[in-house]
């Protein structure tokens, strides 16, 4: 399942550097996917909403396969200092699933 950052965050910036997959935004900024810009609410191609932040990071699901593929564990979490990036239990997914998203993510270039 993708990771989801809780109101807990401290927008310390630490996690951001961390994603393999690009995934994780400041609040208030555009996100991207496969060269297309997208901001605020912007439903995403699999039909995502509901992710964006103005005021914390935020994490596009379509983007974060929970470090499968790259990691043992998800990043983000692990250097996280308040514990805030944690399993979004309405987005599971199946390591598969997380698998053929970073081929998805791979062949579009994130
Ligand atoms: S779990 Fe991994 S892929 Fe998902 S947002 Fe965190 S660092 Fe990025
Ligand atoms: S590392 Fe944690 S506290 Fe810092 S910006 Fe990321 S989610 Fe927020």
């Amino acid at each position: 399942m993708a990771i989801k950052i809780t109101s807990e965050c401290i927008n310390c910036g630490a996690c951001e550097p961390e994603c393999p997959n690009t995934a994780i935004y400041e609040g208030g900024a555009k996100w991207s996917l496969g060269g297309s810009e997208y901001s605020g609410n912007d439903a995403s191609p699999s039909g995502e909403k509901g992710f964006f932040s103005n005021e914390i990071f935020y994490i596009v699901p379509d983007k974060c396969t929970e470090c499968v593929g790259f990691h043992e564990k998800p990043q983000c979490a692990e250097v996280c200092p308040v514990d805030c990036c944690v399993r979004d239990e309405d987005r599971e997914e199946d390591k598969e699933t997380l698998l053929k998203k970073k081929e998805y993510l791979d062949g579009l270039g994130r």
